[in-house]
């Protein structure tokens, strides 16, 4: 084994020696990969072919002691770290350049308690496979439409889905969460235990810790009714016009959402997919629907804001847009909130976003790298003509790149309020901003001080990293 060029969380480059990594390497029970190592290139690509980054180590986490072995390898050492667990986010901070990436995605175990009506997956786990594990004994809860998305990111920003009506989100089915925090320690969060941590973990994202293993409540799901009303573009405005009184009081069982989207013929359409919760081989059927249309490997960018409301001029401007789309595969879609999610107290969780009616997403995806620019500029330009209709907030999970959104972006996520509380709870379990590749919410001392600015481990070069250290839960 050689030596190993890596980068630090302040951006500089060390060289670790390859007994340091061999030591590293023998305390994996998944082991970690090279460049140029088999698997290595699987490893590292994700959903979106727009990101192409190369870490100098991926860790193949097997279980809870090789994060936390990830962890303080990292933290003793300075690393730049990403963390990965179903590898859909558009904005690529699952994989890092340069530095260690955390691969949960062999975390696979789905444990389901048949008496308590609950579930145990680990981090690795898609939704898919979760579905596939608790419907056989007929329970399912909230989780994200396309199957191939991962628990983990998805539930941490709070996770919207076809039940959502009747059961909110899929963070707001969390019983419990096994977290190893920047220190080291693995921490379980609940309601009951670090119930500061527990209410950050329901919408905050990745940045207090590393979750390993989910505790969700489930709910016996019957055999559900699904499918996909299809509008003439010209016909839209009148559709979306009934389908906007239609859904004021439709009942919680109701899942919808609009999307505009290019028919199997290529013709532009607006869609209304819906969902019925109402009487398992069909809802297993619904929560793979939409997966024809997101397979990975394409270019994504996207965009997205609550709106205020779905008046008509708002519908003709994405009408409008929708027709130019420079790819057949790119899509808009407007997200029904209702029921359930805005039941919730607005307090109880970090994410913010109860009692918004709408959310717009402007998806765009396409296969030929170089048509970037255009595809890029169509997403932007409906984002902007969308600006008056928008009310301000965001869901975390939708953001891009800080680069691209801007740091404010992640801030609107949230509102003021909420994200003092953050950053102080970011303050409490990550001082050093370990967990940066994310929608980050910097430390409180972070401002120029000196724990994000300089680690003490910046200079040390080819230390010997401690294995392990695991604190009491
Ligand atoms: C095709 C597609 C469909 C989608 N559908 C939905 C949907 O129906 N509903 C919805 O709400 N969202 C949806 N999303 C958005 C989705 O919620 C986010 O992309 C989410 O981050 C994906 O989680 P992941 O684990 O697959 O992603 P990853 O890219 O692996 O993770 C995203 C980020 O989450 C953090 N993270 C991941 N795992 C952990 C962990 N175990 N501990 C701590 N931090 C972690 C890291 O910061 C990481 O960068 C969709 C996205 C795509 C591309």
């Amino acid at each position: 084994m050689a030596n190993t060029e890596i980068a630090t969380m302040t951006g500089r480059q060390i060289v670790l020696n390859s007994d340091v990594i061999e030591q590293f390497h023998s305390g994996l029970r998944g082991g970690h990969l090279l460049r140029g190592d088999d698997g290595y290139e699987a490893a590292r690509k994700i959903y979106n072919a727009m990101i192409d980054r190369r870490p100098a180590i991926i860790a193949r986490c097997a279980g809870a002691a090789d994060v936390i072995a990830a962890v303080n390898f990292a933290r003793n050492n300075g690393l730049l770290v990403s963390v990965r667990g179903g590898g859909h986010n558009v904005s690529g901070n699952a994989v890092c350049d340069g530095g260690l990436m955390i691969d949960l995605s062999p975390m696979k175990s789905v444990r389901v308690d048949l008496q308590g009506k609950a579930v145990h997956a680990e981090a690795g786990v898609t939704w898919g496979e979760f579905d596939r594990e608790t419907q056989a004994f007929g329970l399912a809860t909230t989780g994200g439409l396309v199957s191939t998305t991962g628990i983990a990111g998805l539930t941490l920003g709070g996770g919207l889905g076809w039940l959502m009506g009747n059961y909110g989100l899929a963070c707001d089915n969390l019983i419990s969460v096994d977290v190893v925090t920047a220190d080291g320690r693995l921490l379980t969060a609940s309601k009951s235990r670090n119930e500061d941590l527990f209410w950050g973990l329901r919408g905050g994202g990745g940045n207090f810790g590393i979750a390993t293993s989910f505790e969700f409540q489930l709910h016996p799901v019957r055999p559900m009714l699904g499918g996909i009303l299809i509008h003439r573009l010209d016909k839209a405005a009148e559709a979306i016009k009934f389908y906007d009184e239609f859904t004021r009081t439709s009942p919680d069982e109701l899942g919808t959402f609009v999307g505009f989207v290019t028919s199997p013929e290529g013709e532009r359409v607006m869609a209304i997919f819906v969902s019925y919760n109402g009487a398992i081989e069909e809802g297993e059927r619904i929560q793979r629907m939409m997966d024809d249309g997101f397979p990975a490997g394409r270019q994504n960018y996207w965009k997205s804001n609550f709106l205020k409301g779905l008046d008509t001029q708002a519908i003709n401007v994405i009408i409008d847009h929708v027709a130019k789309a420079p790819s057949p595969h790119s899509a808009v879609a407007i997200e029904q909130f209702s029921g359930a999610v805005n039941r919730v107290s607005i307090n109880d969780t970090a994410f913010n976003h109860r009692g918004a009616r709408y959310n717009l997403l402007i998806v765009g995806i396409w296969t030929d790298a170089a048509a970037k620019a255009d595809n890029v500029r169509w997403v932007r330009e409906l984002w902007d003509a969308m600006a008056p209709y928008s009310s301000g907030g965001v869901y975390v999970n939708y953001l891009g790149q800080e680069a691209d959104e801007g740091a404010e972006r992640v801030k609107s996520a949230y509102g003021p309020e909420k994200y003092a509380r953050l950053v102080a709870l970011k303050q409490k379990y990550d001082p050093t901003n370990l967990f940066r590749l994310n929608q980050n919410i910097k430390p409180s001392a972070a401002k120029g001080g000196p724990a994000e600015a300089r680690t003490k481990y910046e200079t040390v070069i080819n230390p010997t990293p401690r294995l392990y250290s695991a604190g009491p839960r």
